[in-house]
């Protein structure tokens, strides 16, 4: 036993693994035991498909599979025959699970009629009455999809696309109504005229029918006596020709009527874009198109009131969007969609997206990810770079004015509504979501499930339109178990005696990246007949500080493919990496106000001058003797209450490096950089210590890691040092 556990902590320490004592697990196919219930994915009824719900930009604008059935057999599944029609309808749905899952593409009508179809050979008369019934009463309809890698684009867009639909229709309405308004003036003007006063444009309004029923030359004569002569003025008729031709010449909506055609004279701009730089691009070359026709509208609605004024207007308006635009001017244009991936957000489009971010142009940006256990060029083991988006998201919500939604894709469709206020949020928003697409051997949805789960990707929003401050903004609830480090959940199992047993176990990150193969070296099988009492729970190990050699390791449980449980322990380089995770879910559990650092500060100042007072009452009130009124008279005034005077903030140059540390989240990343130039100060918030204990590098680095984007780098103090041009790109944003 001795030489097992000295084998045991050999391989926590060093990730050697002595072959007398434990396994490799590469081939063995071990899933965390968590996930054993999850073998078969089609067999169970869990929110995909999902149906893109067409016509809809509410929250009914995706619903998921299992709903649209339950809801048609609460209408339909009454009475004698409710079971039979269950049974017959929840069949059917597993049956078009079963071909979303193996690829089948198609609206929900062409699904379900294909999967009936399947499903009729050989079924009675009843099976058919049960789907027809279930049938009628699913009024929805559009697009299957499943939990793959092309899902948060997928929904993203279309839901993206509803918005902008009504965005259309709002905006059209308007312009139409200009259009015609405009025209009806130009009509009138021209009815006015000598050429529309006379007999032949008389005749002609008539039309051919009564052509010959009255005397157009004395009608003519007839109005040119009784009616005023006065034309519009050659300026006001071109100003408001110039309108019109700027309308008709739009390409941010199509034309009126229905979209545009293949061929036709002006083709509406594309929104969607797949690089944040295209979209810049785009974005900056139709921008004098969209100010000319931003004052073309402003201008419209003065004319059609008659209201506009050559002396007063011309000037103002010869000056139009000459600062930009306010977010109210860009409110009814249409939003730039980017849906890029993290995998290709290297270097200058990271700078893109930051540009995007920080500047609050009206610009909504998917950022996937896909593989989030890719693992850090620094160090084995480190999945540093897998936390990149995590760290934009972190930064976008810093910048305050950008709506973030992070979520894995398994969650998005409880997120819909949220997705939809981001989209309809004025400014940038950013949509980080993890698909769990590129994880070997596991489905897409287990995946981004259990990358939420285990809090290496939980979910939140941001919306800086909720309020102005975080209680209202941050949403963290999505998460299970909140107030917890790690979420635990009821696991049973048959023990060696074939006993039935229960515990609770709590779904770590190291269980997520257990269930990766690419993982496998960080992890090591112990033989049942090894296993004893230094093996310890991860959850448990993470709460010991560790002083000199462990003589307890953590494991982890799994299971093998024909689900018998197997206890595998796990090097420190994953136990550090779980370490880290939970030091980031603390400060988001903060920022979300669970376990805030200083409401429990404020909390216990409270009450320890609460317990204080009642401790003076109390004494007082044991030996207070009848005080006279002479005592009264001279007793000595109350101390004045010591009043916090605010430190005024100091001025700050955009040159000099600096903390708002008042802000600090307590995350360690600056600390982990550096812990020479970042140091914590009494309140456990970080400030710099020494600026000259670290590069300009690391300064950089930290402000991107920062959870509340509080560092500014400031200006390189070292001019040689390597990479300052990249460098100075990168700090641009924390400025
Ligand atoms: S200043 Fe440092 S410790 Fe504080 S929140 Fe930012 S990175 Fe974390």
């Amino acid at each position: 036993m001795e030489a097992d556990t000295q084998a045991h902590v050999a391989f926590f320490l060093t990730g050697r693994r002595p072959g007398e004592h434990l396994d490799a697990i590469e081939g063995l196919n071990l899933r965390p035991a968590l996930f054993a219930g999850y073998r078969e994915l089609t067999q169970l009824r869990y929110d995909f498909p999902l149906l893109l719900v067409a016509g809809r930009a509410d929250a009914q604008i995706v619903q998921s599979l299992s709903g649209l059935i339950d809801g048609a057999l609460a209408a339909v599944a009454t009475g004698g025959d409710a079971e039979r029609m269950r049974k017959h309808v929840l069949r059917l749905e597993q049956e078009i699970r079963t071909l979303v899952a193996g690829g089948a593409s198609g609206s929900f009508s062409e699904l379900w009629a294909k999967a009936a179809g399947r499903l009729a050979k050989g079924a009675d008369k009843s099976f058919e009455d049960s789907l027809r019934r279930a049938r009628a009463a699913i009024k929805a309809d559009g697009e299957l999809a499943d939990c793959d890698a092309a899902l948060p684009a997928r929904l993203l867009r279309h839901a993206w696309s509803a918005v902008q639909k009504q965005k259309a229709e709002a905006f059209r309405k308007d312009l139409d109504r200009q259009m015609l308004k405009l025209s009806d003036i130009l009509k009138s003007d021209h009815e006015r005229s000598e050429a529309g006063r006379s007999a032949k444009h008389l005749k002609a309004a008539v039309g051919t029918g009564f052509g010959d029923a009255f005397d157009f030359d004395a009608m003519s004569n007839m109005l040119n006596k009784a009616l005023p002569k006065d034309a519009l003025p050659e300026s006001r008729r071109r100003r408001i020709r110039d309108l019109l031709a700027v309308f008709g010449a739009q390409q941010f909506f199509p034309a009126a009527g229905a979209p545009a055609k293949k061929g036709a004279a002006v083709k509406p701009y594309s929104f969607a874009f797949d690089s944040c730089s295209a979209a810049l691009a785009a974005f900056r070359e139709r921008m004098p198109k969209l100010v000319e026709l931003a004052r073309a509208i402003a201008i419209a609605e003065l004319e059609i009131d008659g209201e506009y004024s050559e002396a007063k207007h011309d000037a103002l308006f010869e000056q139009f969007g000459a600062n930009g635009l306010d977010p109210q001017d860009f409110a009814p244009f249409p939003d730039y969609l980017v849906c890029v991936n993290a995998a290709k957000l290297l270097g200058e489009e990271q700078a893109q997206l930051m540009e995007i971010l920080s500047s609050g142009l009206p610009i909504k940006v998917l950022l996937q990810l896909d593989d989030l256990l890719e693992e850090s060029s620094v160090g084995e083991g480190s999945l540093t770079s897998g936390m990149r988006s995590r760290q934009i998201a972190n930064m976008a919500m810093g910048l305050n004015e950008v709506y973030v939604l992070q979520s894995a894709s398994s969650n998005l469709y409880h997120f819909r509504e949220r997705m939809l206020h981001g989209l309809a949020y004025r400014g940038p928003a950013l949509f980080s979501v993890y698909s769990g697409a590129k994880a070997s051997g596991m489905p897409p949805y287990l995946m981004s499930a259990a990358a939420m789960e285990s809090r290496a990707f939980p979910a939140f929003s941001y919306d800086p339109s909720a309020g102005a401050n975080w209680a209202s903004r941050f949403y963290l609830e999505a998460n299970s178990q909140v107030e917890l480090d790690w979420p635990i959940q009821g696991f049973a199992y048959e023990d060696e005696e074939h006993q039935r047993v229960s515990e609770d176990l709590a779904f770590t990150l190291v269980d997520f990246v257990a269930a990766d193969r690419r993982y496998a070296r960080h992890l090591a099988r112990v033989p049942r007949e090894k296993w004893n009492g230094s093996m310890i729970p991860v959850d448990e190990a993470l709460t010991r500080e560790r002083k000199g050699l462990p003589d307890k390791v953590p494991s982890v449980l799994m299971v093998d493919a024909d689900n018998v449980l197997q206890k595998v322990i796990v090097d420190e380089r994953l136990i550090r990496e779980a370490r880290r995770c939970r030091e980031m879910w603390h400060s988001l559990q903060e920022l979300g106000g669970v376990h805030n650092s200083h409401a429990e500060k404020l909390l216990a100042r409270e009450r320890k001058s609460w317990e204080e007072r009642m401790q003076q009452q109390a004494e007082t009130a044991a030996t207070a003797a009848p005080a006279t009124a002479q005592e009264a008279a001279v007793a000595p005034a109350a101390p004045a209450e010591a009043t916090a005077v605010a430190e005024p903030e100091p001025e700050r140059s955009p040159d000099e490096a600096y903390i708002d540390t008042p802000r600090c989240a307590t995350c360690n990343e600056c600390t982990n950089i550096n812990d020479k130039m970042f140091v914590y100060n009494d309140d456990k918030q970080a400030y710099i210590a020494d600026i000259n204990a670290g590069t300009y590098a690391q300064l950089v680095e930290a402000a991107e890691n920062c959870q509340v984007a509080i560092i500014h780098p400031g200006k390189p103090r070292n001019p040689n040092e390597p990479g300052l041009e990249e460098l100075l790109k990168r700090a641009e944003p924390f400025l």
